[in-house]
């Protein structure tokens, strides 16, 4: 048991239509270890600047995260990402994304890290990801990115899809990635480069798993409120693969299935708040309440017939 994620480690400036942050925590790395940490045990690999300091440490910290391979970069700026939500949350318009100390890092892990037994390759640089991936031997790897890496890095990508077991991706990027029109066709298109699991992140409308011999859907939480969407990617992609770490990296039916549930529970929990607010007061107990509510949720009576 144990999982090393690499990622973006980031301030973000968020603005949606029910408030704003100047600078929030945030990342890719960062809202994927929070959520999985109810899971499992967890350790994030990335470069910081000298703006990141001990009161963001200690966010990671009161998770149990371990924080040894955050590289501080002297004289450094932290990736820093701005975006803005239309009324429909559906819809971001991403303002500003300045890479930082990630423009020259090059990922070197420790030798606990080196070890997990699974690894998530959470959205960044896609050669940064291949780098971590050569020198992990994890035995289920995952890897999620995004449009912006799709147009600058499309190559590249492609070569590290080619050595994870699990993509997990939203549904525009799936289609921009494979210039496929439906989600199937895209999906098997994935999973003809290498991944035997594809997950589609639909946003408000769930998520959807393709594996070579089945698919499984599973609808968002209908929230009365969401207050800010960032991270809702990433903190499914904790509790999903959380979740399976936590179960010995299976990849049956029955565990991806359920992996599907905690994932969708955790994202929706996290956006009852901006950025990763949402884990200072989160308990497994409100994680597996959602989880039963999205069982019940899903069940339909069969119909006999005489
Ligand atoms: P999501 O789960 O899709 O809402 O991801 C939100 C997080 O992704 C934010 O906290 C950002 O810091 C991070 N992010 C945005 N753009 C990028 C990028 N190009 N590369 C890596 N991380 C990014």
């Amino acid at each position: 048991m144990g999982l090393v994620v690499v990622g973006s480690i980031a301030f973000d400036a968020i603005k949606t239509p029910f408030g704003e942050r100047e600078r929030a925590l945030g990342g890719a790395a960062v809202h994927f270890s929070l959520a999985a940490s109810y899971f499992t045990d967890v350790r994030v690999v990335g470069p910081v600047g000298d703006d990141f300091g001990e009161d963001e440490y200690a966010v990671l910290h009161r998770h149990g995260v371990v924080t040894e391979d955050i590289e501080h970069v002297p004289g450094g700026k932290t990736f820093f990402y701005a975006c803005e939500y239309e009324w429909n949350l559906n819809i971001r318009h991403s303002l500003d994304t300045q890479l930082g100390v990630f423009e020259n890092f090059q990922p070197k892990l420790s030798d606990a890290s080196k070890q997990a037994e699974t690894l998530f390759l959470a959205n960044i640089q896609p050669d940064l990801q291949r780098e971590v991936r050569e020198q992990c031997g994890a035995k289920l790897a995952g890897l999620d990115s995004m449009n912006f890496w799709i147009e600058s890095a499309r190559e590249s990508l492609e070569r590290t899809i080619a050595t994870v077991d699990i993509v997990l991706m939203n549904d525009d990027e799936v289609r921009m990635l494979t210039e496929q029109p439906t989600l199937l066709k895209a999906a098997r298109q994935i999973m003809a480069m290498g991944p035997s699991v594809v997950v589609v992140k639909q946003g408000e409308y769930g998520a959807a798993l393709f594996t070579k011999d089945g698919f499984f859907s599973i609808p968002a939480f209908p929230l009365e409120t969401v207050i800010d969407p960032t991270g809702a990617g990433d903190s499914f992609a904790g509790g999903l693969l959380g979740y399976l770490d936590a179960h010995g990296g299976a990849t049956d039916d029955v565990t991806l299935r359920r992996a599907m549930a905690y994932g969708s529970a955790v994202a929706s929990r996290w956006v009852e708040e901006f950025g990763c607010e949402r884990a200072a007061t989160l308990t497994h107990e409100e994680i597996d309440e959602r989880f039963e509510a999205f069982r019940l949720m899903s069940v339909i009576e069969g119909v006999t017939t005489a």
